[in-house]
């Protein structure tokens, strides 16, 4: 027999959005073909792990059945596109976005026909009846695609809850009296760094211009060719669209683009992001109907000693059919949950120990981790199974200092590659060596700045306590309504570890 391969397999899924009958699906998936857990990714997709090689063909047919695909999830392509994913239906706005996101995905999805002919054709029969056949031609991608992965996502200023700043395409749309007026462009943000290359870092977005709606794909396309012919392709380190905006430099590469798309392209729009919304807890949303945005620690659907959320979520889905909405922040949404419903869903939640989102910590709620071991191939140390751990140890320690109405944001990745967006939060835990982190201080919740290294080589145990002393010289040394981030960004490395004591 020949060697066992296990593969993680990624839905692409635009602003996060599915119905209760193809989470339905997806959950009865990872019960019979993966490891019997889902998880919501930090770009609103999900993801099975432990899908063995044989079942790769099934389950991507399975998917296709509720009109699902992975086509662009993974790749040098576009990925997915991510979207402020509120269910809000008493304003053009979030339709407006969302719809938008739907569009951008399938105008970039590769146009391949070997898709679905490796994957989608009948095993048994070979039917070729969904396969196209003659040449593909690629209109965007061209023979080689890109040079690298690529990531969009879009938001409005009132709520960057897609984090705008570390996308390599961020759209920010501008809106008067309840109408989109226009888009604002970032080009070149992008979180991922190579621990061994210096040459490599992680990026906010830089604005580039301001586009009205009609022109926004066309404008969309053109940033996507100049990357595609000006990005670095001898180097995969150093091909993301932020080294290629940078080493060109902002005035020429927009001249590229302006070039590709035809027209002078203007400055962009003074508004930028004002706030962060992570929709969790009730909302009404606009048509007497409600939705519920649950928090879910580190995206992992699953039944476990603790709770059973993968049950309760069947038996939401089975009994209220919500729709279902995955945001940047690995949770879930239900919505179109009528008012007399809203007690019915709590208490399925209840029943399966699922604990509710007024009943978390701002510690945890704001946390988040990527998967790193046992199935992340590039991870360094633990991240997933670690930030539980640390998030009970520290909300604790914070309710002593008195400090639990703070709203800072923890995120943790087990390798610098920061699947998590660990660069721009308030603290940055990104895995260093076998149990030693990295420790990053400054960011902040808007996402428009990068933190800095606080301390490097930090042992696990020695994290909260760590935090612990940076948290109580925060308590003794804020100006009034100063955040954690913006306190630690003040101070800088050398002043904070001075008042710490280092
Ligand atoms: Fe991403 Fe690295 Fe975490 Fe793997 S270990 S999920 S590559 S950040």
């Amino acid at each position: 027999s020949g060697k066992e391969y296990i593969m993680m397999v990624r839905t692409r899924l635009p602003a996060g959005l599915l119905t209760s009958k193809q989470l339905m699906e997806e959950l009865d998936l990872c019960d019979e073909l993966g490891n019997g857990t889902l998880r919501i990714t930090s770009r609103q997709a999900t993801q099975f792990h432990g899908i063995h090689k044989d079942n790769v063909r099934t389950l991507m047919q399975r998917m296709k059945g509720v009109g699902l695909t992975t086509l662009g999830a993974c790749g040098d392509v576009n990925r997915n596109v991510m979207c402020c994913p509120a269910p809000f239906k008493n304003n053009q706005l979030h339709n407006q976005i969302q719809d938008m996101s739907f569009q951008l995905a399938d105008h970039f999805a590769p146009k391949t026909g070997a898709y679905r002919e490796i994957f989608l054709q009948d095993p048994e029969t070979g039917e070729k009846e969904q396969v196209d056949t003659g040449e593909t031609i690629e209109p965007i991608y061209g023979k080689h695609y890109l040079p690298r992965k690529f990531k969009m996502g879009i938001c409005l200023p009132e709520d960057n809850c897609i984090d705008v700043y570390t996308q390599d395409l961020g759209m920010i749309a501008i809106h008067e009296e309840g109408k989109i007026i226009g888009y604002n462009i970032l080009v070149g943000g992008g979180m991922g760094r190579t621990p061994s290359a210096d040459k490599t870092y992680p990026a906010l977005g830089m604005k580039l211009t301001y586009v009205s709606p009609e022109d926004l794909i066309p404008v969309c396309e053109a940033i996507v060719k100049v990357q595609r012919d000006f990005g670095n392709r001898e180097d995969r380190k150093v091909a993301r669209l932020k080294y290629t905006v940078r080493n060109m430099g902002l005035d020429e590469f927009k001249k590229k683009v302006e070039e590709y798309f035809g027209r002078d392209l203007p400055d962009p729009h003074p508004a930028d992001v004002t706030d962060f919304d992570d929709h969790k807890g009730w909302s009404e949303q606009g048509d007497g109907n409600w939705f519920y945005g649950l928090n879910v620690e580190n995206g992992r659907i699953a039944d476990n000693e603790t709770h059973s959320l993968k049950t309760a979520i069947r038996e939401i889905c089975t009994t209220l059919d919500p729709g279902i909405h995955f945001t940047g922040h690995q949770d879930i949404i239900f919505s179109g949950i009528a008012e007399a419903d809203k007690g019915k869903l709590e208490d399925i939640l209840r029943k399966h120990k699922v604990v509710l989102t007024e009943e978390i910590s701002n510690t945890l709620r704001w946390s988040m981790a990527c998967v790193a071991w046992p199935t992340c191939g590039l991870s360094i140390t633990e991240s997933e199974r670690a930030l539980p751990g640390m998030v009970d140890d520290l909300e604790k320690e914070v309710e002593k200092l008195g400090l639990s109405g703070e709203k800072f944001t923890m995120r943790m990745t087990g390798c610098p590659n920061g699947c998590a967006r660990p660069y721009n939060s308030d603290i940055g835990l990104v895995g260093r060596a076998k149990e030693k982190y990295t420790m990053f201080l400054g960011g902040r919740l808007l996402g428009n700045r990068l933190s800095y290294i606080y301390k490097d080589m930090v042992p696990a145990d020695e994290v909260v306590p760590e935090l612990v002393k940076v948290l109580t010289v925060f308590k003794e040394q804020r100006v009034e309504g100063e955040s954690l981030g913006d306190f630690c960004d003040r101070l800088g490395q050398e002043k904070l570890l001075e008042a710490t004591g280092g």
